[in-house]
């Protein structure tokens, strides 16, 4: 057994040293730490000895035999029941959970761990265990020492009579103690009474059947709350016979010791020191020893326990009213051996049973224990880590990407140094979202939405990416920020910060930009081309309820003829001249597009005044390139008229411009409903041809 001196043992199994020195530090000032780096040391230690370790703390993934391995060693031999399993793992699926309590773990702690978690969950354990071993080991020692005398049968018999006599139930285990304090001082101070070791258990023991011809009186006598009269009093007495004849009938058992001894401590112990206690009259030494002591024993605990008709004195008063002479006489050496054991029966009776006694240690322990101070990192962690630092630089100085970490408390961004470099910021900036360097390395919100998006990760899926132009060596790039949540492991979760580095993307992305804009865009005259402005168009129609739009289609006039009389080349320079003339008269909102060709398509909002643009418009687009005349036809719908599906407003306006052809060309038209007629007998016309 443990001396209370000697620190406890844990053994801790676990491959890596660096995994093995973090608990080491966690948990070495409070404990012998142990360790195996892998399930075949650790089998072999307990091999050696298995009794002295408080505490196993063990790692799932191992070399040479894993973690469930040693825990199905440990179920085979027995050891499970006696030496409590933590179990720390990254692996914390439900399977590897189930299956690690399955082979008999206490707890399961999930890597990576919180420091101060592990901490609680390891005293926790140690603690339940060591309640339940010292219970175990009090409930043995009873029965290995006290069998022979079936202390059972007799603290149960003389709690029915304690019980029975409405006493707080402390009364028997408080005459036991002082009892037994009593004698251990009677016999350091005289063997007078020829008292030997062995005698202790037995009075200790047969004290306890003092008072168990009670069970014979009425219940309203030995309960009744004011004085007892005269004859109640006569009554109650004879518990005292009554015990002693109760013990005496016992025919097969009435010669054993503690028999014998009990006979006489019911008997005796109201008798008193000067002769005037009952039944008998005894005085002096005639009293037997035991009943001697059980008597003071009884006053005592009378004096300061609360009874119905009185209350609790304290121990100081109680040993004044004894000494006094207040309770009648007892034996003046062992009133010598009260006071000389005052000390001890305060202390005992103040801890009050054996139960608060192991809770009262509980307590003791844990409070130490809260003031635990702050973990310390001994050198080989410290070395450790320098090396996974060294390990870590030497790899993010080859990567051309930049790494970071931000913790919440304090408020702090710490950048590897390429990447300070790179970004051109101090390698620790504190509060970084409020500092302008910080925040001038990014276009727009890019760091407003790192921030979102991380705020609402969960532990579960902790990683998010965030594509955005960032300020790298003076340029602007486009980077793409991954980043991680980090957590620390409390009842509830709690974010810590994030880590993540930030990776160029920037040919990447110019090259799916250019793509993109080669699917959408017209290569000759960089306006859009007719499929996309087609798309926008109808987004535009669907999004935006209850506005009216317009759409125009023109087509250059006679365009051949600039092909034709100065190449192709000049064409598209016409085209080219074209496109920039309509975006100089258009606005950004508006969509304007080549249709094909020679051929364009504006689209607006219907608002006041729209004759006017529209009339501006063309007149911009007319007018001289380089010699060549340019006059322009154009044909307009209004969604108010064709309604707003895309292909009724781009039919119509194609329609319009027909008929500005038609009616000579170099003019713009409206569309109305009088050219669907015109429309339908001019292509009947043009089917009979
Ligand atoms: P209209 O007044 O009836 O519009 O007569 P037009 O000569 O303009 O005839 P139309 O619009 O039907 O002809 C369009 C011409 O534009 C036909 C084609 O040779 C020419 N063209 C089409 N695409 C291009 C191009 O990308 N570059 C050049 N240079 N010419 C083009
Ligand atoms: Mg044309």
């Amino acid at each position: 057994m443990s001396t209370g001196n000697e620190k406890q043992k844990i053994l801790i199994v676990d491959d890596s040293e660096m995994n093995r020195s973090i608990l080491a530090d966690m948990l070495g000032d409070e404990y012998e730490i142990v360790e195996a780096v892998d399930g075949t040391e650790a089998v072999a230690r307990l091999n050696l000895d298995s009794t002295d370790i408080s505490l196993m703390l063990l790692d799932i993934v191992m070399p040479n035999m894993d973690g469930f391995e040693v825990l199905a060693v440990m179920n085979r031999r027995n050891w499970i029941q006696d030496i409590p399993v933590i179990m720390i793992s990254a692996e914390n699926t439900y399977s590897y959970v189930e299956h690690a309590y399955e082979l008999g773990v206490t707890d399961f702690i999930s890597r990576p761990f919180d420091g101060q978690v592990v901490h609680r969950r390891v005293i926790n354990t140690i603690m339940l265990y060591a309640k339940q071993k010292r219970l175990i080991e009090l409930v043995s020692d009873q029965i290995y020492e006290k069998e022979r005398s079936n202390n059972l049968m007799v603290s149960i018999l003389s709690h029915i009579v304690e019980f029975r006599n409405g006493e707080s139930g402390m009364h028997v285990l408080h005459i036991n103690m002082m009892t037994e304090i009593l004698l251990q001082t009677l016999m350091r101070k005289t063997d007078k009474y020829n008292l030997k070791r062995s005698d202790i258990p037995i009075i200790t023991m047969a004290s306890a059947l003092h008072d168990i011809g009670k069970i014979s009186i009425p219940g309203e006598i030995l309960n009744k709350p004011g004085r007892l009269t005269k004859e109640e009093f006569e009554t109650m007495k004879t518990h005292t016979l009554i015990g002693a004849q109760m013990l005496d009938q016992l025919t097969y058992y009435k010669d054993e010791a503690l028999v014998k001894m009990a006979y006489q401590i019911c008997r005796w112990h109201h008798e008193r020191y000067d002769g005037r206690g009952y039944p008998d009259g005894l005085a002096g030494e005639e009293i037997p020893i035991a009943a001697q002591i059980v008597a003071l024993a009884d006053v005592y605990d009378a004096l300061t326990s609360e009874r119905v008709y009185k209350p609790a004195y304290s121990h100081e008063k109680a040993i004044d009213m004894i000494t006094n002479g207040e309770c009648g006489t007892f034996n003046p050496l062992l009133l010598e051996c009260l006071l000389e054991s005052t000390d001890s029966i305060r202390e005992q009776l103040a801890v009050n049973s054996i139960k608060q006694e192991s809770d009262r240690n509980i307590r003791n322990m844990t409070e130490d224990l809260l003031h635990y101070e702050e973990l310390s990192a001994s050198e080989r962690t410290l070395r450790l880590l320098e090396h996974e630092r060294t390990k870590y630089q030497f790899f993010a100085s080859l990567s051309s990407e930049i790494q970071f970490e931000y913790t919440k408390e304090p408020s702090m961004l710490t950048l590897s140094d390429a990447g300070a470099e790179m970004l051109g910021v101090a390698e620790i900036t504190m509060n970084p979202l409020e500092d302008e360097v910080i925040v001038g390395i990014s276009e727009g919100r890019v760091l407003e939405e790192i921030k979102n998006l991380v705020t609402n990760t969960t532990m579960e899926s902790p990683v998010v990416q965030y594509d955005g132009e960032l300020l790298i060596n003076g340029e602007w790039r486009w980077s793409r920020i991954i980043c991680r949540s980090m957590w620390a492991h409390e009842e509830k979760p709690d974010m810590t910060g994030c880590i993540g580095k930030i990776v160029d993307i920037h040919e990447e992305h110019s090259k799916i930009k250019d793509l993109q804009r080669l699917a959408s865009h017209d290569g000759l005259t960089g306006l859009l081309n007719h499929s996309h402005a087609k798309r926008l168009v109808k987004e535009r129609l669907h999004d935006s309820d209850g506005k009216d739009y317009i759409m125009a289609i023109f087509d250059i006039d006679y365009f051949k003829n600039a092909n034709d009389r100065c190449g192709h080349m000049f064409g598209d320079k016409v085209l080219q001249h074209m496109a920039g003339k309509l975006r100089g008269s258009t606005r950004d909102c508006d969509i304007t597009a080549r249709v094909g060709g020679d051929e364009f398509m504006i689209f607006m909002e219907d608002m006041e005044g729209i004759d006017n643009i529209i009339d501006r418009i063309f007149r911009a687009l007319s007018g001289k390139y380089e010699g060549f005349d340019i006059s322009i036809s154009m044909g307009i719908s209004r969604s108010r008229e064709t309604g707003r599906r895309y292909e009724e407003l781009f039919g119509c306006a194609d329609k319009a411009l027909y008929t500005a052809k038609q009616a000579g060309r170099a003019q713009y038209c409206f569309y109305d409903d009088s050219m669907k007629e015109i429309l339908s007998a001019i292509s009947s016309i043009d089917g009979e041809e």
